[in-house]
């Protein structure tokens, strides 16, 4: 983390440039491999949804971190997208890392990283998990709960223990404090019997939901961390670290860390060290998906004289647009290429021109409730064998993928990398 020097100066030159690279790269990453494809004769599934990653723009989101959140450490929230570059190119440049499960602290210990950047953010744990962690080294966990402390006792007593506290995610798309987090008036009984208990709380944790708006959450959520500090202090324990867990989005996210900022300079001294959990923050934005027309049904309106397609697409909410169902998102279809045409880029303003075509895009699955978009407007007439491309598409969508209908759960993704930074880390 700190071995990027002069962050500013990094940062002022990658964004300019670094945008306008990234655009090339994916656009050129996509048509080569789709122009790869023959339709007529490719092998079982070799035309299935695919993705370009830019290394780069996660390279770029972590500058930006660092830009403006210097104070707090990141811990990548690896549940958000455990692509394994990701996991690499993070490591790589220092950051820590949250894990849910077994499977996720294996996954970044397999690259090397210290035990002591893993935390396992998870207030309520599988027995077998807290012994592969206590075995493996990582200390650092979440509790929210009396019986998670017995369970901490009984099987890991030297865990460095975080109070996850409940926050106000009434403004989040994604709200986690229904499921966790003690609230303040549960907090005081919790650190006593950890104290009785003989464990070791270190800090609060806390997390103001996924997908957050409003950056009061972290002034309140900051405010009630101090509140359970002092409760414990008041314990003997001697807390040194402030989870501020994840929420944050690129939209938003100067807004959010210039009141997270001075809200943890202003209840927090420079001796407590601050960590964050974010996922979609630092991948959002560097997936892109390029989906194959599979089929069309034409639907002609007797009556106003229109006609409108259903495109039915090899990707859909059961795969990787699950993100949609899951995360609240809404996907927006563009035209990649229509018949020998590829169009990358070149989004159209006047969508209310009225030679548009309108269209509604399926998934691939039997189910209904399988539809990417609802209504959408195409210059072109698009038909079967074309292709069509989603931003934004890093974030919940892969990791929570299924094989519905007999459908992969495995795409490939193409990696790109539009930051010279980002490549000489990676070796390429
Ligand atoms: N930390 C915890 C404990 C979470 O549950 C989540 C998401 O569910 C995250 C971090 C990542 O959140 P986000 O992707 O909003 O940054």
């Amino acid at each position: 983390f700190e071995t990027l020097k002069s962050v500013d100066n990094i940062l002022g030159s990658t964004v300019d440039h670094g945008a306008g690279r990234a655009k090339q790269l994916i656009g050129e990453a996509l048509k080569s491999r789709v122009e790869a494809i023959d339709q007529d004769t490719c092998g079982v599934g070799d035309e299935d949804a695919f993705f370009i990653a830019d290394l780069g723009e996660v390279y770029r989101q972590h500058l930006r971190w660092k830009k403006h959140l210097g104070r707090v450490k990141p811990h990548y929230a690896v549940k958000c997208n455990p692509d394994p570059q990701v996991l690499r190119l993070l490591s790589e440049l220092g950051t820590g890392f949250d894990c849910a499960s077994k499977s996720e602290i294996e996954e970044v210990l397999k690259l090397g990283v210290d035990p002591t950047r893993i935390i396992y953010a998870q207030p309520c744990k599988t027995k077998s998990y807290v012994r592969y962690a206590a075995q493996h080294g990582v200390k650092q966990m979440t509790f929210d709960n009396a019986d998670e402390l017995y369970k901490t006792k009984q099987l890991f007593p030297d865990a460095e223990l975080y109070l996850r506290i409940l926050t106000d995610d009434s403004a989040s798309l994604c709200r986690l404090s229904q499921k966790f987090g003690a609230a303040l008036d549960a907090t005081a009984e919790l650190l006593e019997l950890a104290k009785k208990l003989e464990l070791n709380v270190i800090g609060v944790a806390f997390h103001v939901g996924s997908g957050a708006s409003d950056p009061k959450a972290f002034l309140k959520a900051v405010q009630d961390a101090r509140f359970v500090f002092d409760q414990a202090a008041a314990l003997g324990f001697h807390m040194h670290t402030l989870d501020v867990g994840g929420g944050f989005c690129g939209e938003t996210f100067e807004a959010m860390a210039t009141v997270l900022s001075s809200a943890l300079d202003l209840y927090f001294p420079p001796h407590i060290r601050v960590i964050g959990e974010p996922g979609r923050y630092y991948v959002s934005t560097a997936f892109t998906i390029a989906c194959h027309v599979i089929a069309r049904r034409t639907v002609a309106d007797a009556t106003l004289g229109t006609t409108s397609y259903m495109l039915y697409l090899n990707d859909g909410v059961y795969g990787n647009f699950s993100s949609i169902i899951f995360d609240h998102q809404h996907p927006v279809p563009m035209v990649l290429k229509c018949g020998t045409n590829f169009s990358y880029d070149t989004r159209r303003s006047g969508y209310d021109t009225p030679s548009m075509t309108e269209y509604s895009i399926w998934g691939p699955t039997c189910d209904g409730i399988d539809v990417i978009s609802q209504s959408c407007v195409f210059p072109e007439v698009v038909d079967v064998g074309d292709w069509l491309y989603f931003e934004d598409m890093g974030a919940y969508t892969k990791c929570s993928a299924t094989r519905f209908n007999g459908f992969t759960d495995s795409h490939d993704v193409v990696y790109v990398c539009s930051e010279p930074g980002a490549s000489a880390l990676l070796g390429y």
